[in-house]
């Protein structure tokens, strides 16, 4: 049965800054995913505390946030069957060195903080994370 799904993916500063924006929207769209919406944007340190809440008792919440507000990012509301694990599976393991052949992490990661993408990690996360960029 389908189960049709949005998720929310960011493309990080690492890899805008490296100009693979195109070569990662590609990845998804070879594995079936279409790009409702997609915009640019260059958050403040603030907006990334708040969408990293969820890590803020973590050790690394400070340097995640400063570095998701480091440089423009893409997000992006992806669309497929399952997507939000088959966003996950794109993706790869958080530490790049973990990810499989073919992942995005595995390709485009440099580390375990400069992985290069975001993906919501369950449907209901989805949601709330597409809300906070899509409010329209
Ligand atoms: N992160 C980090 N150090 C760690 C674990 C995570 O810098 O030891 C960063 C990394 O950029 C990761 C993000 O924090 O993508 C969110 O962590 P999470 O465990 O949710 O990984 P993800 O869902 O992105 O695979
Ligand atoms: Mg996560």
């Amino acid at each position: 049965m389908n189960n049709i799904q949005k998720t929310l993916s960011i493309i990080k500063p690492d890899a805008v800054e490296r100009n693979l924006e195109n070569e990662i929207k590609e990845m998804f769209l070879k594995k079936g995913f279409h790009i409702l919406r997609e915009k640019k944007i260059h958050i403040e340190k603030s907006e990334a505390e708040k969408f990293y809440k969820v890590h803020e008792t973590k050790p690394f919440y400070n340097d995640l946030c400063s570095y998701l507000s480091s440089g423009p990012i893409v997000v992006m509301i992806l669309q497929k069957d399952n997507a939000v694990l088959a966003n996950r599976n794109l993706m790869g393991a958080t530490n790049p060195k973990d990810a499989l052949d073919g992942t995005i992490r595995k390709k485009y990661g440099i580390s375990i903080d400069k992985n290069s993408v975001h993906g919501s990690d369950s449907p209901e996360n989805a949601q709330i994370e597409i809300d906070f960029f899509f409010k329209d």
